[in-house]
């Protein structure tokens, strides 16, 4: 048997087949998979100090974090009334330390062994008989050679998780990092490049078998550092040469229908339009335009924050299908949004001849056969319904144009729904929740993105304001002195999917209670999740027509409805909210040219940390930012309102761990990459796996045969899933 790195791990030193099937249950099966797997730190001897410096910075008012490294020479569990603390005693060369721990006691109690050596790190203090103490360190332990390796000749030591599974098998910090260091030092050298050479050389990357060597045992962190850009790039670069050639296959095999643009209907509904286009608009309707004429299906995607007015980009684009004999849908989100579209385009279309039908739940039979049958025949131009529109079998009659309103996660699914069922319709995808650059490159990389930016003329930016519970009787007179103008006011409470009905209720009570009190002069009425939609499009259209001054919801009116004439909102529990959600509701108002306001609620002593606390988080530990979110959240739609920013912004609060569920995207995990931080790598791996398969599209050339190579044996699944999208 060939003694190389695909064979089974229990054949290295200090493995053998125990160990070797606990390595097995956390999918370690060869010593190639040993070498790829990642520490997750390395010990950086930069902030090593040893105790009697780190005593002298104490005394100096020094108040950061430091590490010292020593042994255990003492411990024990000491008793303080009913509780119990542990004390564990270390030196160095220099000098006594002590590490206290009030929680856990047991559990750290085991982890400490008299003559083991530790590298403890934390904020230090000085007790009052004078000793250097840490409350609650973080520590890791070392082997005696690796402290002497380590403080002598500035070796870098990783670290690695050890999942319960290999702790069983008695494998530990130390002896896990002495297999892997034999692994590297016998095995790497073995390891087949994965990236071919030429690419290596031009982006000045490290080869495969350096970037093992140094992402364990690096020899400084500049190599570890290029070592994990290494990984990143890699990472990156298969990800989108998939992507490349998934853009070709569609490319290739699925032709659209190039339509022809019609001036004449344009040019008369743009001439009944109460408004002008904005630049934005225009340019995005150019881009469309492009889309529509080539052979090639669009798949746009239109980013445009709240009250941008992408509804009438698509309404355009719809117009032009519609001239070209071809039938149009339109999916919204909710039923109501997909009633207040239609009622919206109905209008605005009323003196042309294209046929707008509404498929929504809660028609009589009679209603939704008539509809069906419209659709079938082509005497339906625009079909408007809710995203349920495509799992429906709803049979067309020539489907040129699919339109998916307020949503984006999705939207690349769907398509691939619609090319299964036979469909090679132009998509354009229309989102308000902005995600960022590099997130939409990454996920959609073979969509193409439009943008309106600028919000339509004489729009003042909403004002928004924090307030307190405490002072929500002053709330309640604004509200009262601006209806006197004429102004409405959206009361939003927050509603919580498991309790509903508490909610419900809730929104009831405060219904009745404040229509009885504060709000005894006005007209109030009420809308939520529960009534069916065409109880809710009734006090929709009350309210549009201004019929009551106060509406109070549940988040119902969260995406997309359009009342220009309601310029308030008080969103109430404001902190139980996220902050694109925040910005979707504040972006019910300030829709027109009135100065729109949004206020939002908190408990009062969140008012008071309010004020303690205004941060800016980039600078705060994680801990701080998950302690504080709501916090951040609130204080960031009062400085931004910009819906992009705030969606960076929630992003980062909500952490890389679940970007957009890639895995309903069908796109794979990434293990290296950090979508937010590393763009400029993302987009560098990009251009060259997208140059690659432009010029190599079936990954002929000799140079590049060890990406089909790669791409055949780590990617085979993704490769195929690849057709399908
Ligand atoms: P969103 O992008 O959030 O879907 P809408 O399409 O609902 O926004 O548009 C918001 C409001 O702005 C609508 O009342 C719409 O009629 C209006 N609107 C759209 N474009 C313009 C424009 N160019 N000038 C003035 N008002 C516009
Ligand atoms: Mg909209």
């Amino acid at each position: 048997m060939p003694f190389e790195p695909s064979i089974n791990i229990q054949y290295l030193k200090s493995v053998g087949p125990k160990r070797a099937e606990s390595f097995a249950k956390v999918g370690i099966k060869t010593i190639r998979d040993l070498l790829f797997y990642m520490p997750y730190k390395h010990l950086d001897r930069a902030n090593i100090l040893t105790s009697s410096k780190v005593l002298q910075y104490v005394i100096n008012g020094y108040n950061g974090e430091v590490t010292i490294i020593g042994e255990v020479i003492n411990k024990e569990l000491i008793r303080y009334g009913r509780k119990q603390i542990l004390k564990v005693k270390f030196k160095d060369n220099n000098g006594f330390y002590e590490g206290i721990w009030f929680q856990g006691i047991r559990y750290f109690s085991g982890l400490f062994n008299k003559g083991e050596f530790y590298a403890i790190s934390a904020k230090p203090v000085i007790t009052k008989y004078g000793n250097l103490q840490f409350v609650h360190p973080d520590f890791d332990r070392l082997g005696k050679n690796e402290t002497d390796d380590f403080l002598h000749t500035g070796k870098i030591i990783p670290f690695y998780r050890i999942p319960k599974e290999l702790k069983e098998s008695n494998l530990g910090d130390f002896s896990l990092r002495k297999i892997i260091h034999y692994a590297v030092e016998h095995f790497s050298d073995q390891i087949e490049e994965s990236m071919p050479e030429y690419i290596i050389q031009e982006k000045k990357l490290l080869d495969i078998k350096q970037t093992i060597k140094n992402i364990h045992f690096p020899q400084n962190f500049t190599l570890l550092e290029k070592a994990r850009e290494r990984l990143k790039f890699e990472e990156m670069f298969y990800f989108e040469c998939l992507v490349a050639i998934r853009k070709n296959f569609v490319k290739s095999t699925i032709t659209g229908i190039p339509f022809q643009i019609k001036a004449e209907p344009i040019k008369k509904f743009l001439k009944r339009l109460p408004f002008e286009l904005t630049k934005d608009q225009l340019h995005v309707l150019s881009e469309i335009r492009k889309d529509l004429e080539s052979k090639k299906p669009m798949n746009r995607l239109l980013q445009g924050d709240v009250g941008s007015g992408k509804t009438i980009v698509a309404l355009i684009s719809m117009i032009i299908v519609k001239y070209n004999g071809y039938q149009s849908v339109l999916m919204a989100p909710t039923e109501i949004l997909a009633d207040q579209h239609y009622k919206k385009i109905c209008q605005l279309i009323s003196d042309s001849d294209i046929k707008v039908v509404l498929l929504i739940g809660g028609q009589s039979k009679k209603e939704r056969a008539t509809v069906l049958d419209k659709i079938k025949t082509g005497d339906a131009d625009i079909i408007i319904g809710t995203h349920a529109l495509i799992e429906e079998n709803v049979v067309y009659h020539k489907l040129g144009l699919v339109v998916i309103d307020e949503q984006h996660r999705f939207g690349v699914v769907q398509r691939a729904r619609l090319i299964e069922k036979g469909f090679t319709p132009n998509v354009l995808v229309m989102t308000a929740t902005p995600i960022p650059r590099t997130l939409s490159m990454t996920l959609y990389g073979d969509l193409d993105i439009s943008y309106i930016k600028e919000m339509p003329a004489n729009r003042k930016p909403v004002k928004t304001y924090i307030r307190s519970e405490k002072k929500l009787p002053e709330v309640y007179n604004f509200i009262k002195a601006k209806a006197k103008e004429g102004c409405q006011t959206f009361l939003v409470y927050p509603l919580i999917e498991e309790s509903e009905k508490l909610e419900l209720k809730a929104a009831e009570t405060y219904f009745n209670q404040l229509k009885q009190t504060y709000l005894s002069d006005l007209k109030v009425s009420l809308i939520h999740g529960r009534m069916n939609w065409k109880e809710k499009e009734e006090i929709m259209l009350k309210f549009a027509r201004k019929e009551f001054d106060v509406l109070i919801s549940t988040t119902v009116i969260e995406v997309g409805i359009d009342i220009p004439s309601a310029n308030i909102i008080v969103i109430n529990d404001a902190f139980r909210f996220g902050l694109s959600q925040l910005h979707q509701l504040r972006g019910r108002v300030g829709r027109s040219i009135e100065q729109g306001y949004c206020i939002l609620i908190t408990k009062d002593e969140y008012d008071i940390k309010m004020k303690q606390y205004n941060f800016d988080f980039e600078y705060m530990s994680p801990a701080q930012i998950e302690k504080y979110k709501s916090i951040i959240r609130l204080n960031a739609m009062i400085k931004y309102a910009d819906g992009f920013k705030l969606s960076e912004i929630d992003l980062k609060l909500r952490g890389p761990g679940d970007i957009f569920g890639t895995k309903q995207s069908g796109l794979p995990e990434l293990k290296y990459t950090d979508i937010i931080n590393d763009s400029e790598i993302i987009e560098d791996a990009k251009q060259t796996a997208f140059n690659l398969i432009a010029s190599d599209d079936k990954l002929r050339q000799e140079k590049n045969s060890v990406v089909r190579k790669t791409l055949a044996e780590n990617y085979s699944s993704l490769l195929k899933l690849s057709y399908i999208v």
